[in-house]
């Protein structure tokens, strides 16, 4: 059994126009130990899709339907208490980006920590949570010492680190990691990367990275999964999705990563912008950007079938 499963999952938004129809009957599933990459652009549902399986969404956001199976457990049927008390933080930890904006500047980074973990294990001590919160900083590469100092004391790739070190404060088995690196330098980001890494290997955890980058997939996750206008147009192991892209959408994303070692190929370019999802196009939502666009398209929603063992696609021409 899948340690995550996301089945059918429908988040919309209500604004004063209607709804935003941010995420779509989206399947996918994360296994013990492994990392699954949801790429696409902004806009296109990645973030609803993490903050619906925290069930963090702001005001107006809604799961309107499906189910997130945590150990086979719906935890969308959990009140807010249930989800305060067993499933944020002791289960699934999210890394939010911008790791200034997360921590509280006012405080040093051990009492955010002590805080975190008394909040969510009241039976543990100050001093004890305090003792983890060192050997998650030893962990995460920064001296454990450094605990006792404000977030501005840090440069970004610490405080992105030490956002890391408190996700993990409480032992969760799943990691979200939104966006890791979009605020720092390249070579602080790959630092992050590397680090994110290591510790799913050392601690055998499952993550969630969400990014518009797909490289950074290819050097975190054993899987991808590519978002459009909310809907999931593909699912594969990272090899299958740079070597095999059977989506349009897809194609053109992974076509800016050219192999310098293949022949020259031409690169697939995708015109326009995403659509608005308050009034999202019929049937295939890329169908006014995909350069392969058929009758049936605009007809008939494509399924999001297995194409081959563990590769799902939704498209027509792939049917
Ligand atoms: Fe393009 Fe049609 Fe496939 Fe949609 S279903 S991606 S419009 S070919």
């Amino acid at each position: 059994m899948a340690l995550l499963d996301v089945e059918k999952l429908t988040t919309y938004y209500e604004v004063m126009r209607g709804y935003v129809k941010a995420v779509e009957n989206v399947n996918f599933s994360v296994e013990k130990g492994e990392a699954v990459g949801l790429a696409g652009e902004s806009g296109c549902g990645k973030t609803t899709i993490a903050l619906s399986v925290l069930r963090l969404l702001p005001s107006g956001g809604r799961i309107v339907k499906g189910k997130v199976l945590l150990d086979g457990i719906d935890i969308t049927k959990l009140d807010d208490y249930q989800m305060r008390r067993d499933i944020r933080w002791k289960e699934i930890a999210i890394v939010f980006q911008g790791a200034m904006n997360a921590l509280n500047p006012v405080f040093k980074i051990s009492d955010q920590i002590v805080e975190s973990v008394s909040a969510h294990e009241p039976d543990t001590s100050n001093s004890e949570a305090l003792e983890r919160g060192k050997k998650l900083f030893e962990l995460v590469g920064i001296e454990p010492s450094r605990i006792e100092n404000y977030p501005h004391e840090f440069s970004g790739g610490m405080r992105q680190r030490a956002m890391i070190a408190m996700a993990l404060a409480c032992n969760p088995k799943l990691l979200i990691a939104d966006e890791p690196g979009t605020a720092l330098d390249v070579i602080v980001q790959a630092q992050v990367l590397k680090l994110l890494k290591e510790i799913k290997k050392k601690l055998n955890l499952s993550m969630i990275l969400i990014t518009h980058d797909l490289s950074i997939i290819v050097e975190t996750c054993e899987k991808s999964a590519i978002m459009y206008a909310g809907k999931m147009v593909e699912f594969a192991d990272v090899y299958g999705i740079f070597k095999e892209p059977l989506h349009p959408y897809t194609q053109g994303l992974t076509s800016v990563f050219p192999d310098v070692k293949a022949p020259r190929q031409r690169m697939i370019s995708i015109p326009g912008l995403p659509p608005d999802l308050l009034y999202p196009p019929a049937a295939c939502r890329f169908h006014p950007r995909c350069p392969y666009a058929m009758d049936v398209c605009r007809k008939e929603e494509p399924a999001f079938a297995e194409y081959k063992k563990g590769h799902f696609v939704a498209c027509h021409l792939v049917a």
